[in-house]
């Protein structure tokens, strides 16, 4: 299905068939979308068809940061729904695609003269575990001064008072589209065409 070798007889069978679903876009949402409609139990027997006008998530699904949501960022500005949600679906990909979702120590470093203290990264993170439900291994950890240079031996000594150890989750973000595309496409025969605008 993804060879090139097949693309002229894809065209034609394209050409020659009336759809129920077009999406246009082969970045996460599109391949997304086109995975939940033909997964679905009433959707097993629509024609579904996802058009991309360059490569497969050649766009902005191949240029994030790599995390899957970041959701300590949201915290700072009091988004907890967010926080909520975003720790839940971090976990659901985590399960479905363990291959690609992996857990990623971050150390919080806090600085004398820094924003945030001891007292309130110690909070903040404890609420991040809370709200995005953490589980109890990877909960967060305060680290004292020793013990944060230990963990990150070229951080400069002086400024350092302490630290916070949480978890991330990264993830290669092309690649997880194309295997969102390809369960999409193999297991539940959704059609994909890439150049074609
Ligand atoms: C710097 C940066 C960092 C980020 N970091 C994170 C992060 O850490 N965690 C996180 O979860 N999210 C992050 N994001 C957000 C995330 O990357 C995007 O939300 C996501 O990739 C958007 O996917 P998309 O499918 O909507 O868009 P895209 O991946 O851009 O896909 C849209 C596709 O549509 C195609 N297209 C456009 N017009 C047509 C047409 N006429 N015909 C056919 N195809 C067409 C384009 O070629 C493109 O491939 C980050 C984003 C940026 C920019």
């Amino acid at each position: 299905m993804f060879s090139f070798q097949e693309r002229a007889q894809q065209l034609n069978g394209i050409a020659q068939t009336d759809y129920d679903l077009v999406i246009i876009g082969g970045g996460i949402t599109g391949c997304g979308i086109a995975l939940d409609a033909a997964s679905r139990e009433t959707g097993r027997n629509l024609k579904i068809l996802l058009l991309e006008k360059g490569d497969f998530a050649n766009g902005t699904s191949s240029r994030s940061t790599k995390l899957i949501h970041g959701g300590l960022r949201y915290l700072k500005n009091f988004e907890f729904k967010l926080v909520y949600e975003v720790g839940r679906e971090r976990e659901i990909l985590h399960q479905n695609a363990r291959h690609l979702v992996l857990a990623e120590k971050m150390l919080l470093p806090i600085l004398k003269a820094g924003s945030l203290g001891k007292f309130t990264t110690g909070i903040g993170l404890r609420l991040y575990d809370f709200l995005a439900g953490v589980k109890y291994e990877e909960r967060r950890k305060m680290l004292n001064k020793e013990e944060t240079i230990q963990e990150e031996k070229l951080l400069k000594r002086a400024p350092i008072i302490g630290g916070g150890l949480y978890y991330e989750y990264r993830t290669d973000d092309a690649r997880l589209t194309m295997d969102v595309l390809k369960t999409a496409c193999i297991k539940y025969h959704a059609k994909a065409l890439n150049y074609a605008r």
